[in-house]
């Protein structure tokens, strides 16, 4: 398979491909990229500066349309998409196809945003002049996605960026273009005008800059690392462009002695290891009160290790591989920071299986303080390390002290203690006997701290960065 590049609504072949690799079977090479150089996304960023304002005078009616269209065959596809995303991705298969699912989900949602328009009349406070405040599309918006939700972050920034009337430029993550490319096979017959949607695929330290620079872009939306996000947000300050950046996270997962035992084993289980612990929401520091750590870790422990790590496809695996060799590496290294600094390990080993894939099994690390690196750092693979703290106050402290602040969880069954909680941990979004991961798709996503920068992605909030408000003034 040929994975092309979509600019100004031709599918345009490059110079160089990129092999897919799948990371459950290193020997599987599910196709090949086209990767898109200099001219070509500059050829992406003409067409879609060309198309804005054609897309920006289209009708809730034909935004609802294609949106509609896109979410309905995303749904009807999802176990043929889903497959696809497992074998590249590497998360299992229950999960891809949850994630294809998922996708079409807020695509449907977002074809009801394109009716719901909202804005305001007012009277001014001078005599016989009429005030509108409306909505109107930023133009060209720039989107730069990682590789652990292939279809479902593409998703979510294009889906609102067409229900508000821009014109999009997709930059996806190298490691995942069957994903980007399926979900932009299927935009181009929506009935979208050529343009509106461009997809380049490429090197992301040479296709990136050059994105978030160009002045035809008027705003960019970003998910991915730290280091990327500060750069990108440093130079869309200089052109004072509009910039959303989704990061890392170091999320907290407080389990508390009044806790249900096994619901916060079942919570610290999902939240941790489920999609190889890839996910930006994943459980990292689980934060335990003394009357309940032994048995908690107990408990964890026999459950984790009993989570089947296997090939992606394979219906029976509950873990899938790592992304890449060189995550797997960042990893297992993590782990063995850990163990030096004096974290008591379980698992966290590589792992041989019948086909040559990235697999690791999942790693345990207790005994550890809130100053070590493996609490400060994100891992971003399969790995949760355990404190144990006295008492609820020092849980929330524990919680607290990270630069970072996604998403945060706490399993009790005092409402005190989960009101406070929700209260007062400082992140964007709070999880009460749930995983700190797995969010609904009609509602806000987002954090503070170092984890966002920028308006708040998802539901009718997406509104504020694919958007401008406009106030008129008219003497009738
Ligand atoms: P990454 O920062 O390496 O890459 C993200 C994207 O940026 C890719 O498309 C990449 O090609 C591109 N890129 C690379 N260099 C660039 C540059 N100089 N300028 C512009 N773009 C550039 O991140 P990743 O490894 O793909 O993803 C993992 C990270 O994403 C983790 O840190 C994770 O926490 C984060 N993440 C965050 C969220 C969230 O919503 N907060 C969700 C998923 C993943």
């Amino acid at each position: 398979m040929e994975y092309r590049n979509l600019i100004g609504g031709d599918w345009v072949a490059c110079g160089t491909a990129r092999a897919n690799v799948n990371p459950s079977d290193v020997a599987d090479i599910i196709g090949h990229a086209a990767q898109a150089g200099e001219e070509e996304l500059d050829a992406a960023i003409a067409a879609a500066h060309a198309a804005a304002p054609i897309w920006a005078a289209s009708t809730p009616q034909q935004r609802f349309d294609a949106l509609d269209f896109t979410g309905a065959e995303l749904l009807a596809r999802k176990e043929e998409l889903g497959r696809l995303l497992s074998r590249e991705e590497g998360k299992t298969l229950a999960e891809g196809i949850g994630e294809v699912a998922r996708a079409g989900q807020i695509f449907k949602f977002f074809a009801g945003e394109a009716l719901r328009q909202t804005g305001d009349r007012l009277a001014s406070v001078r005599p016989g002049v009429e005030i509108e405040v409306t909505r109107t599309p930023v133009g060209v918006v720039g989107l730069i996605t990682p590789w652990n939700f292939p279809i479902a972050i593409p998703a979510w920034k294009i889906a609102p960026a067409l229900a508000h009337g821009n014109a999009v430029v997709l930059k996806p993550a190298d490691l995942v273009p069957g994903c980007a490319y399926a979900l932009v096979e299927i935009l181009s017959r929506a009935g979208l005008p050529a343009g509106v949607v461009n997809l380049v695929m490429g090197r992301g330290s040479e296709l990136g800059p050059r994105l978030v620079s160009d002045a035809r872009v008027n705003a960019i939306s970003f998910t991915g690392s730290v280091p990327t996000g500060r750069g990108i947000a440093a130079a869309c300050g200089a052109a004072m462009k509009k910039v959303q950046l989704e990061m890392g996270g170091k999320n907290p997962m407080v389990v508390l002695d009044d806790a249900d035992l096994d619901l916060a084993v079942a919570a610290c289980l999902n939240g941790a290891f489920f999609t190889t612990g890839q996910r930006c929401t994943a459980s990292s520091r689980l934060i335990v009160t003394e009357g309940v750590h032994d048995r908690f870790v107990a408990a964890l422990t026999a459950a984790m290790r009993g989570l089947r790590v296997g090939d992606a496809l394979d219906p029976a695996t509950q873990m899938g591989p790592v992304v890449d060799a060189r995550q797997l590496e960042q990893n297992l290294d993590y782990v063995e920071i850990a163990r030096s600094e004096g974290g008591a390990v379980t698992g966290g080993e590589r792992l041989a299986l019948d086909k040559d894939g990235f697999y690791m099994t999942p790693a345990l690390i207790t005994e550890t303080t809130p100053d070590m690196r493996i609490n400060r750092e994100e891992v971003f693979g399969p790995v949760a390390s355990v404190l144990r703290v006295r008492d609820y106050d020092e849980a929330l402290a524990v919680a607290n002290d990270t630069e970072f602040g996604l998403s945060a969880g706490i399993c009790t069954t005092s409402l005190k203690h989960a009101s406070h909680f929700k209260a007062n941990a400082r992140v964007g979004m709070v999880m009460v006997n749930l995983p700190t991961a797995g969010v609904d798709y009609h509602v806000p996503f987002g954090g503070t701290k170092g984890s966002s920068h920028g308006a708040r992605e998802q539901g009718a909030y997406a509104a504020e960065f694919y958007t401008t408000v406009k106030t008129a003034y008219t003497l009738p």
